[in-house]
């Protein structure tokens, strides 16, 4: 492709709702551009990239077996009704009606509808195992749409559902996908951890997460590089940590704490530390309130505490009108004792010997609290966020956390959907039996924004060369000089006759601007003709060097060619 004719419109400025640098520099390379908040075009670079991604999808899912298919976007409400996630998704599903006032969603996910496709088409239980995917536009109208094609509100998702005899057939079908996604995610050049994730409140036996670490990413993820263990917040079990607390059992005291609200602001007022301290947080959960507890220096976790609790909306904190309600006293003073809805109490609380909580009863706390003499939890669970330096639960070492991007997400579904929707089979013996599920997705999209944010520097993006929309750049420093011209022409050729995929930079713009241009977009590897090329000499140099090497022409192809095939 010769760059003159290329759809190259590239930005200087950005969009200060432009947060992180995939969507920066995709705006500024001219890979996308906003149609509305979380919905984007794909320009000819990000969509050529897009593509490979799919392409590399496409080909490790019919390696495992699976068979391509393609649903509409545009669904029916009957089968998200019958499965009762008309209503589970709520406001995160586009809802529309037709002109015959018909309901009808923007699919966010497939489950239903693949399921009823087996229910129709598949004749024989001798068909299973069978695995079908498509790779597909969905539609969430997420709360936070941000970070550009992160977390967008129309993506593109490689969606993969497996269907199986019996929990044996499902677990070979889910490991059969694990390879795959461990293959996907390597050619994609992704650096990539594989973490157990939450299996939601009801159903499914097993899940797990592709993530990309990166400080944007919005899962957080606790790994131990000593035994392996790898688990995402939801998932990862808090092992209690031991405290020193004063011994005995010592007397209930009510103290007054007037304008002391915050943990911190505590610690100042009882000069003690933050473990000393439960704070008690009231939740709505569906229809009822409770009230959780975790250590002072503790975070809640609430997806651990949703499942706990089992509540199918969503899990919020209480109205401050709700909390003075209950507690009869300003927020900042909620306690267990004399409270009259349920506590949940964290593993760690139970282990906490004389300490201070809220009154509830503006301006107070009480201190000396212990449990089973003045309150006692309805439930006690690990209910908190796993920290740096808590010990990893398989082996007990020091625990590591980061943020990660979720890629990639394979899920035991076990008979959810078939049960809901009738999906059996019958067996040789004549018996009716339930398939079981397993489903498996892939944020298409957002891996090209992981690949971004994995690496890049202060001129651009350094994509690896599987997802590089172009691979290679041919520059002629001045377009004036007929023998550049020349050289670059022939050099092009070549290499698009070796299966390259190249751009000649035939612009009679500046050299600098051309460089600019290449390293912005993320072109893996240059070769520069300008002066020297009189004695057949060109400047060779990949995207992640410092500096450039001199070469002949037809060693800079070489090196350009093996290169490209080598990282693919
Ligand atoms: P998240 O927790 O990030 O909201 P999810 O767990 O709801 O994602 P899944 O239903 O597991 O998402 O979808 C499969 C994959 O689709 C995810 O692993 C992710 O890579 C991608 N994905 C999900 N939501 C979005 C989105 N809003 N924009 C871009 N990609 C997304
Ligand atoms: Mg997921």
């Amino acid at each position: 492709m010769r760059v003159s004719k290329l759809l190259l419109p590239t930005l200087r400025e950005v969009p200060s709702d432009a947060e992180i640098m995939s969507h920066r520099l995709m705006l500024r390379a001219g890979y996308i551009r906003k149609m509305a908040t979380g919905i984007y075009s794909y320009l000819p670079l990000g969509l050529r990239s897009v593509r490979k991604i799919e392409q590399i999808v496409r080909e490790e899912m019919d390696r495992a077996g699976a068979q391509e298919l393609l649903m509409p976007a545009l669904l029916p409400a009957e089968a998200y009704q019958a499965s009762g996630r008309w209503e589970v998704f709520g406001d995160n599903m586009f809802k529309l009606k037709d002109r015959n006032d018909r309901d009808f969603c923007l699919g966010p996910t497939h489950e239903e509808l693949f399921t009823q496709t087996v229910i129709n088409e598949v004749r024989s239980y001798k068909e299973y195992p069978m695995t079908l995917y498509q790779i597909q536009t969905k539609y969430r109208d997420e709360a936070r749409p941000r970070f550009g094609l992160m977390r967008g509100r129309e993506f593109v998702m490689k969606d993969a559902y497996s269907f199986d005899r019996d929990e044996a057939g499902l677990d070979e079908s889910y490991k059969k996908m694990y390879d795959a996604y461990c293959r996907i995610f390597t050619r994609l050049g992704l650096d990539f951890t594989i973490v157990d994730a939450d299996s939601g409140a009801m159903g499914g036996s097993g899940s797990q997460e592709f993530m990309v670490k990166s400080p944007v990413g919005e899962d957080g993820i606790a790994y131990c590089d000593a035994c392996g263990y790898a688990a995402n917040y939801e998932k990862a079990v808090c092992i209690p940590q031991k405290k020193e607390y004063p011994q005995g059992e010592l007397e209930l005291t009510k103290v007054e704490t007037p304008d002391v609200h915050t943990i911190e602001e505590l610690v100042g007022f009882f000069e003690t530390e933050p473990y000393m301290f439960a704070k008690t947080i009231l939740y709505k959960a569906d229809d009822k309130y409770i009230a959780a507890m975790v250590r002072g220096d503790r975070e809640i976790n609430e997806v651990k505490l949703k499942n706990l609790v089992g509540c199918v909306d969503d899990l919020e904190l209480a109205e401050p009108f709700m909390v003075r309600e209950l507690t009869h006293a300003e927020v900042g003073f909620a306690g267990p004792i004399g409270l009259e809805i349920e506590v949940y109490a964290d593993n760690e609380v139970a282990e906490m010997k004389n300490f201070i909580i809220g009154a509830n009863e503006t301006g107070y706390h009480f201190s000396n609290v212990n449990i089973g003499r003045d309150f006692t939890p309805n439930h006690i669970a690990d209910i908190r966020v796993i920290e740096t330096g808590d010990a990893c639960p398989k082996c007990g070492q020091p625990i590591k956390t980061a943020q990660g991007i979720e890629v990639g997400h394979i899920f035991k579904l076990g008979t959810k959907y078939s049960d809901a929707l009738g999906l059996t089979y019958t067996d040789e013996s004549g018996e009716a039996k339930v398939v079981v599920m397993g489903c498996y997705g892939i944020g298409v999209t957002r891996c090209l924004a992981a690949a971004i944010e994995q690496s890049y520097d202060d001129n651009g993006m350094v994509l690896p060369v599987a997802v590089a929309p172009y691979q290679a750049i041919v520059i002629p420093v001045n377009t004036k000089e007929e023998a550049q011209v020349q050289m670059a022409e022939e050099i092009y050729k070549t290499l698009q006759e070796n299966g390259i995929e190249v751009l000649l930079d035939d612009r009679s713009e500046r050299v600098g601007v051309k460089f600019k241009d290449a390293d912005l977009i993320g072109v893996p590897v240059r070769i520069v003709v300008g002066k020297k090329c009189g004695e057949g000499i060109v400047e060779f140099k990949k995207r992640t060097d410092a500096e450039s090497q001199d070469m002949t022409a037809e060693d800079a192809t070489n090196a350009v060619i093996s290169y490209i095939k080598e990282n693919l």
